[in-house]
């Protein structure tokens, strides 16, 4: 009896029998559907197979570099092997530095060499490198407060602990004194900057990142302490004689150069207009191979669109996969392609990116107006099943998602386990090893099931106001 009643009403009757408000927004066949994509994926997907191509035929790729090229050319050519409709890029601007050789030691009281990384587009020393005494701030805010008559002439020491979440929750604090912190510095006199890695692990590795360099008058060398080496200055510190520390750095800034978001499309058989954008970084930092930040990212949504390609018909809509450049320097690709797109944003249905390594997914987040809720609850029967709970509905979707989602484009996100990513992050440590299959496979199962149904449904999912409305 129900049945017919449905269909006569579009699916929104209340159900007597069941005594639900409303009907399911998406159908049974749908749901039949992304459920054996799903299992397909647990049982057979090979995400791995793409980030260990991509780390091995590729390697580091920071963006304007040419590594970075090298990328953009596997991109295209995997995605036109993987049977996407349409593969193509569009070219962005990006700002170009060259890292040369970074070293630091400590002269006085007691000489030993320091483990550091310069930070993104720092500053180099003059030539010889430079000697200074060491001024310790226990975080970027501390610095900001004090004195420049107490800073000048001398190197900040940034020495702000990052705490681990499954969240990762603390990198945000923690990442502001390698935001923030070379500013504050050259602002107040220092000669250089010396920060604390922005990581959780304890190995005798540095973490690069970028840092706000635009509009600094006087840039000065920047750079991350690998956590040992911030524990050695703090004791030398606590030890009450001038520390001192001579730091040799070489970069160089170069002008703007090209680099390209690269795009793979799975056209919809209905509606193609309308686009599902799922993303990952394709850049990376430059001292590991990226297989955390972001191969994993960049593999999970390129199996997950191979995978619903090989269905017997393309989905109503089309599912872009966006593999943008630039991220880790300012979500550079993100914004440029949001700009060049701007016309075309209503018909953006929703986006998510992967950019947070290759742990399980345990949290479905989204960001989507209250009355497609349903909708969420619906993929979350599916997402269960993985381990996977409802989250909140504040997600931004991943770093460059959040460019569109300002704008009120709405956002799944699948919130992966962060708990280790930070022990890695934007070191040489980022390697492949730390990848496991059998969780990118989980990610992938998650991924196209939400992928698919956003594709596939009938209905919509409407915009989401934004801050400014
Ligand atoms: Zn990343």
């Amino acid at each position: 009896m129900l049945k017919p009643l449905l269909s006569l009403t579009g699916g929104l009757i209340t159900t007597m029998a069941l005594g639900i408000a409303q009907a399911a927004p998406l159908s049974q066949e749908d749901v039949s559907v992304a459920e054996v994509l799903r299992d397909r994926a647990l049982e057979s997907s090979d995400a791995y197979s793409i980030v260990e191509s991509l780390t091995v035929e590729v390697g580091p790729r920071r963006t304007g570099t040419e590594g970075d090229e090298r990328a953009v050319a596997w991109a295209q050519d995997k995605m036109k092997a993987f049977g996407f409709d349409r593969v193509y890029t569009e070219q962005i601007e990006v700002p170009r530095w060259i890292r040369g050789h970074a070293h630091a030691e400590v002269i006085s009281p007691f000489p030993q060499p320091l483990v550091v990384s310069s930070l993104g587009y720092g500053a180099a020393t003059p030539e010889g490198g430079l000697t200074a005494e060491i001024i310790e701030f226990p975080d970027v805010q501390a610095l900001l407060k004090a004195p420049a008559s107490q800073v000048k002439g001398k190197i900040a020491f940034i020495n702000k602990r990052m705490e681990r979440a499954r969240t990762g929750d603390g990198y945000g604090p923690a990442a502001q004194g390698r935001k923030l912190g070379m500013r504050a510095a050259a602002e107040k006199g220092a000669v250089a900057m010396l920060l604390r890695s922005v990581g959780t692990d304890s190995d005798r590795f540095a973490h690069t990142g970028m840092m706000s360099v635009d509009n600094v008058e006087n840039p000065v060398p920047a750079l991350a302490l690998s956590a040992p080496d911030a524990n050695l200055l703090e004791a030398m510190l606590q030890r009450g004689k001038p520390v001192q520390v001579k730091l040799d750095v070489e970069t160089e800034r170069l002008s703007d150069g090209p680099s390209f978001n690269v795009i793979g499309e799975i056209t919809g058989r209905e509606k193609p207009e309308e686009v599902m954008i799922i993303g990952a970084h394709l850049d990376s930092w430059d001292e590991g191979t990226g297989a955390l930040d972001d191969g994993a990212g960049v593999a999970i949504v390129m199996e997950t669109a191979r995978l619903i390609a090989e269905l017997p018909q393309r989905p109503r809509r089309t599912l872009r996969v966006v593999l943008f450049g630039a991220e880790e320097i300012g979500l550079v690709g993100a914004k440029q392609y949001v700009e060049a797109h701007v016309k075309e944003l209503d018909n953006i249905i929703a986006v998510s990116e992967s950019d947070f390594g290759a742990g399980k997914v345990w949290r479905f987040d989204t960001r989507l107006p209250e009355s497609k809720f349903d909708i969420a609850d619906q993929m979350m029967q599916l997402l269960a099943p993985l381990g996977i709970e409802r989250g909140n509905n504040e997600s931004y979707g991943g770093p460059d998602s959040s460019v569109f989602v300002a704008r009120g484009v709405p956002a799944f996100g699948l919130y992966q386990d962060g708990t280790d990513y930070f022990d890695y992050h934007h070191t040489p440590n980022d390697t492949l090893d730390k990848v496991d299959p059998e969780n990118l496979r989980q990610n992938v199962a998650a991924w196209v099931v939400m992928s698919f149904l956003t594709t596939e449904m009938e209905g919509d999912l409407g915009r989401v106001p934004t801050a400014s409305e």
